[in-house]
């Protein structure tokens, strides 16, 4: 039985942060422009509950929120209608 010598374990440690670092650090340096982003900054995101998408369609009620399509856009007017 072989216990790996002290300085391998931190090799091995320090070489699994490293590639951690390397790994999250790419994720949080790399830009996000795609059209699609950008487009959605131009447009606001839905205003139907758990959806994120680009949002070219406003409430005809209250004219605050927007949706992606007729059917959120229906589907919500039932919480509108309470307000
Ligand atoms: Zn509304
Ligand atoms: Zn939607």
């Amino acid at each position: 039985m072989d216990f790996p010598e002290p300085n391998l374990v931190k090799a091995v440690a320090l070489a699994l942060l490293v590639y951690i670092i390397v790994t999250y650090g790419h994720v949080l340096v790399q830009p996000k422009t795609t059209p699609a982003v950008a487009a959605s900054k131009r447009v606001p995101s839905c205003g139907f509950p758990g959806c994120s998408k680009p949002a070219p369609l406003k409430c005809s009620r209250c004219r605050e929120v927007s949706y992606c399509s007729k059917e959120h856009q229906k589907t919500h007017w039932k919480f509108h209608k309470k307000l």
